[in-house]
């Protein structure tokens, strides 16, 4: 069966020793090559689309989060507060939110500014119990792709329809397929915050942007905070989770007292939308490796192309090719070691989308004889067309090795 820990290891992405903790897996070089590719891209997409990104730290003083509500609502998921001294504690942050509340206080805000858009690509803790932790699907330190928009009440329809314009573009880049949209709605046992007509308001929204797409609508499974929409992947295992959310939150302008000055000189309280593209890092991965088997697309691909000389005579052309390969923005590598055939079988085993063989009549003529993953043998072309050949399919994130035609 395909498991992401087992090609994890297979392929060099990541490690989870003892030693470092149970759910604390460390990113190997090429699964930190793989990532970074992914970051960048996403932040581009949110960039494009608006968002101001910040940085804030993983961990904030206890008060911070008794007025987040998180210690009165999810302290179970949460790290034990760190006793610095006897007035002095602080905690690991479960969430993002809290600072990001902190950045829409930092000075007065206008209506001109929103919706607001403030993103992040940070580190928060959750204290899972032992049992459950396996390889990057279930982890203790979570690099979350998160946003938080403040915006005006009339405006949070029209925000929610964006983020899921978003949220399909960046499955289709990176070859997620959604398992299914859940709005998740309050149920009859669960503690929430807020009044009954702000529930009713908020779940309407949701309903409201989700038309024309199927859904399942899930009673109970709401956010103390407010009502959500998720979208579901399943596993390799067939163990189904969330990727992506847009979460509403009337919750948190309150506590953290969170206003703007409208068109009309009269303070506001703006509305809270949390979500996050597609996830946190770790599960996103752990569901990329299994989808595509380790043979990601060119695009974060850890090694784009690997470059194998046939003989030592034609090393050093492969050295300079790489030079080329490099100053183009490839992630490249040249092979020695062992038999051609061997090297071959390597690169196909690491899931390298293109292979660039030198023998000495592609070196004397310029030119490069490309392999594609899977296979595939192209007729040798010159140096500089393959790596547009290449450079053009990673920039259009493309999700095959060749162009279409
Ligand atoms: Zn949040």
């Amino acid at each position: 069966m395909i498991d992401h820990r087992r090609l994890g290891r297979e392929l060099d992405l990541f490690v989870s020793d003892p030693l470092a903790g149970a759910g604390l897996p460390i990113w190997l070089p090429a699964g930190a090559a793989a990532r970074h590719a992914v970051e960048e891209y996403v932040r581009e997409l949110e960039r494009r689309s608006g968002h101001q990104h910040v940085y804030s730290p993983p961990l904030g003083k206890r008060e911070l989060f008794e007025l987040s509500g998180h210690l009165g609502y999810f302290a179970d998921d949460m790290f034990p507060p760190m006793r610095l001294s006897a007035d002095d504690e602080v905690v690991l942050r479960p969430a993002l939110c809290p600072h990001h509340a902190l950045v829409f206080r930092a000075r007065g805000r206008s209506y001109r500014e929103l919706p607001l858009r403030i993103a992040e690509l940070g580190g928060m803790y959750r204290s899972e119990r032992s049992g459950v932790l396996g390889g990057l699907s279930r982890v203790r330190a979570i690099s979350l792709n998160d946003a938080h928009t403040f915006c005006a009440p009339d405006q949070v329809g029209a925000e929610v329809v964006e983020i899921l314009r978003l949220i399909r573009a960046a499955h289709a880049a990176l070859g997620v397929r959604p398992a299914g949209f859940r709005l998740s709605v309050r149920g009859p046992a669960g503690r929430y915050v807020g009044d009954d007509a702000q529930w009713s308001y908020a779940e309407n929204l949701l309903r409201g942007a989700l038309d024309g797409v199927e859904y399942v609508e899930v009673p109970g499974e709401a956010a103390f905070y407010g009502p959500k929409i998720d979208i579901q992947i399943v596993d390799a295992a067939g163990r189904e989770s969330t990727i992506s959310t847009i979460q509403l939150d009337f919750d948190k302008p309150e506590r953290f007292d969170l206003s703007y000055t409208d068109s009309d000189g009269s303070r506001r309280r703006p509305v809270m939308v949390h979500r996050s593209l597609v996830g946190s890092m770790e599960r996103l991965f752990a569901y990329l490796i299994e989808v595509h088997e380790g043979a990601f697309p060119a695009w974060y691909a850890p090694v784009q192309l690997a470059l194998l000389p046939v003989g030592d005579e034609q090393a050093g052309a492969a050295a300079e090719l790489a030079r080329r390969a490099l100053d183009a923005g490839l992630r490249v590598e040249v092979d020695v070691a062992g038999s051609l055939g061997a090297r071959v079988r390597d690169a196909a085993r690491r899931r390298i989308p293109y292979l660039g063989v030198l023998g000495s009549r592609e070196v004397a003529d310029g030119r490069l004889a490309l392999r594609l993953r899977g296979g595939r043998a192209l007729d040798p072309m010159p140096v500089a067309d393959v790596l547009a050949l290449i450079s053009g399919q990673v920039a259009a994130r493309a999700a095959d090795l060749l162009p279409p035609g």
